[in-house]
């Protein structure tokens, strides 16, 4: 659950609340950074909005298909597919909409990929967000050499010394 305000991946619940049909919660949330609150509501039901601007309902087995091509020859598995599918479920569902841009969900899946397979995430990462030349590539790269020398979470944390 990011926040809305300053982005950062994580927040707290302080307050919860089922709606009166059990259909839906309503969670109060404190952002640690930034100390904002937002109101998130997580409903049962999950609609994609497209490009058109048709709806359809949310379906793990597409995000499957879709992340699938994209670690084809990588050493993926189908189980690993499905808990990602899971994880960009829970994503899109923290977020409190029960409409979902489709834009989100590639931006959702863009996370759990990485932490997956780097170069399925890259091949992936280079359709969905349209990587025109090699810098696009380059600049992907670095970010991702960046986080195999700050895998904690704490954005506090010290560079770690140069050797
Ligand atoms: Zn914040």
């Amino acid at each position: 659950m990011h926040c809305p305000f300053c982005r950062h991946p994580d927040s707290r619940v302080v307050d919860s609340r089922t709606s009166d049909d059990g259909a839906s919660i309503r969670r109060r949330r404190q952002c640690p950074n930034c100390n904002r609150r937002f109101t998130t509501v997580e409903t049962t039901s999950l609609s994609v909005v497209k490009r058109s601007g048709a709806t359809e309902p949310f379906s793990r087995d597409k995000i499957v298909g879709g992340v699938r091509k994209a670690c084809q020859g990588r050493p993926v598995s189908e189980d690993d597919l499905a808990i990602l599918a899971q994880k960009v479920e829970e994503t899109l569902r923290s977020s409190g909409s029960a409409e979902i841009d489709a834009y989100e969900i590639g931006l959702a899946i863009l996370g759990p990929l990485r932490d997956l397979d780097e170069v399925a995430y890259l091949r992936f990462a280079s359709v969905y967000q349209a990587f025109e030349s090699l810098e696009d590539f380059e600049a992907a790269i670095t970010v991702l050499r960046a986080g195999h020398t700050d895998h904690d979470e704490d954005d506090t944390a010290e560079e770690p010394p140069a050797s």
